[in-house]
């Protein structure tokens, strides 16, 4: 374990970050706030503001006030406020990546990474002039030309999870504003800064004041924001039964919705996978970002004889893990968000072990962090395949290891589970790689890789109760989730 776990200012009570309504910094009208720990020192950095229906209220008038002026100004004038945008986050995405870091306690070279992959979603929003094209049939009749249009929806409203405080924002509101909306952000009340920050970049790039509000909180904010009658859709993102309480209030009121929800995503390793390839791959979708990805493989699956070599590199690898300080270079893993999500890998650990299971590598040996939320890499073999480990999301580094014989057995295994987010298989047969990829049910599909995440071009989500709606966030799919259809007939003659 790393000693020297950075510093956040001390001394000083931790402020209480605002929110931002029509342009502008205000404080909520909330009176009640909640503390923004950094899991690395569980030292209190910010606190955040518990929003209810009043200030929700506010932010959305904004957001609808801001959406007629908005829609007005020509698509290529609107993306000009985004090209501005992405150079502002280029700028400062150092500070951003630090502030992800502090308070998620993912690595900083991650929590980088996690910026890139933001700012690749502002690169695609920035075509929005092209993405946005209708169609067009001359003469369906005589005399009668028909349009396509893709118009906007009015007022969005984005619900985060904590695990990727910056890019899932932008997996938003870029593409949402491009497209004409108006925009209600609200960052997960435990990374709620990174958002923030987020949206007054937008600000100082030129975004006209209401277009992009944020406000704070948790269940009252989330279901003030479902329950408003001038939001319009709505994109969440985060555990399989707030996004099903999501889906169905929203809806409810007549909404669009898409929430991407949890995940349990199976790793599948052929005896004739390059070793070295599929080790690397394995700890990084296991272990990477301390298992807290939608995309991290939970369960590993060696088929046949690949287990004792693969078990063998894995758990030396597991051993060797640096744990300790998202910033320091020699740090290979940081914390867990909270006491109660490393309480939680304890409980699904000692489950296993009492249904017994074999502990390959235990992460409740790492030496403790002081009062950080550490845990390091955990390797249960021969999870058994019903087991609460292979089923339920523990969302930590924990890694349950159920043996197959064959890959359709192993196929079999993997659709057992209610979610479908991701799988992948370890390989080099190309024959078993397309059985994979057909059978398999899942939305986001790796061969030979680790963490199958698509780039903003692609559409991203899964399927089963990994996904709750129609069109996945990014991609053609978030254009036409931010867009209504218009169809137009025109008679001159
Ligand atoms: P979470 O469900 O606890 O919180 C997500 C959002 O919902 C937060 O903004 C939170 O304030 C709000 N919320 C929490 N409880 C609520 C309630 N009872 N009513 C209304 N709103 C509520 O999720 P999290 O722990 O922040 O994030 C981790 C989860 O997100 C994991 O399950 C992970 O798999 C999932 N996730 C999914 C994807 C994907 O693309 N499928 C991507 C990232 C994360």
């Amino acid at each position: 374990m790393a000693a020297n776990v950075s510093s956040a200012p001390q001394g000083a009570a931790p402020a209480t970050l605002p929110l931002l309504v029509d342009g502008a910094s205000r404080p909520a009208a909330a009176a009640e706030t909640a503390p923004v720990l950094e899991p690395a020192t569980g030292r209190t950095v910010a606190r955040v503001p518990l929003c209810g229906p009043a200030d929700v209220d506010v932010a959305v008038r904004a957001a609808a006030a801001a959406f007629p002026g908005w829609r007005a100004i020509p698509v290529p004038d609107r993306v000009q406020v985004l090209f501005r945008y992405k150079a502002l986050l280029e700028r400062e995405q150092e500070a951003l990546a630090a502030s992800v870091s502090r308070e998620n306690g993912k690595l900083l070279p991650d929590a980088r990474g996690e910026v890139r992959r933001g700012i690749e979603v502002v690169d695609f929003a920035c075509g929005m002039p092209t993405l946005a094209q209708g169609r067009t049939v001359e003469g369906i009749a005589r005399g009668i030309d028909s349009h396509s249009w893709r118009v906007p929806v009015g007022v969005v409203a984005g619900i985060c999870p904590f695990n990727f405080p910056a890019m899932i924002p932008l997996w938003m509101f870029p593409i949402a504003v491009a497209a004409g909306n108006t925009f209600v952000l609200k960052p997960s009340e435990r990374t709620p800064s990174t958002g923030l920050r987020l949206a007054e970049l937008f600000q100082e790039a030129g975004l006209p004041p209401g277009v992009l509000n944020v406000v704070h909180g948790g269940r009252d904010a989330v279901d003030a924001l479902l329950d408003h009658p001038l939001v319009r859709a709505v994109s969440f993102v985060g555990s399989e039964g707030v996004a099903r309480h999501v889906y169905a209030r929203a809806a409810a009121s007549g909404k669009r919705v898409q929430a991407m929800a949890g995940a349990k995503n199976h790793l599948l390793v052929l005896p004739d996978a390059d070793l070295d390839l599929t080790v690397s791959a394995v700890m990084g979708s296991a272990f990477g970002a301390a298992g807290q990805r939608c995309l991290a493989g939970s369960v590993l699956v060696p088929v046949g004889g690949a287990a004792e070599p693969l078990l063998e590199r894995l758990a030396s690898e597991a051993r060797a893990t640096r744990v300790g300080d998202p910033f320091a270079a020699d740090s290979a893993m940081g914390p867990v968000i909270r006491e109660d999500s490393r309480a939680r890998v304890r409980r699904y650990i000692e489950a296993g072990l009492a249904e017994g299971a074999a502990l390959v590598v235990d992460g409740r040996e790492a030496p403790a962090g002081g009062d950080g939320f550490f845990i390091g890499p955990t390797i249960l073999d021969r999870v058994a395949a019903d087991s609460a480990l292979t089923r339920e999301e523990i969302f930590g580094p924990l890694l349950a290891t159920v043996r197959a014989r064959s890959v359709e057995e192993a196929v079999a295994l993997a659709n057992r589970s209610r979610y479908g987010n991701a799988a992948s298989i370890f390989t080099s047969s190309g024959k078993a790689a397309a059985y994979f990829r057909r059978n398999v049910e899942a939305g986001m599909i790796g061969v030979n890789v680790g963490v199958a995440a698509p780039m903003a071009f692609f559409p991203f989500a899964g399927w089963k109760s990994s996904f709750f709606g129609d069109l996945h966030a990014t991609g053609e799919d978030a254009v036409r989730f931010y867009t209504e259809t218009r169809v137009v007939m025109e008679r001159w003659s």
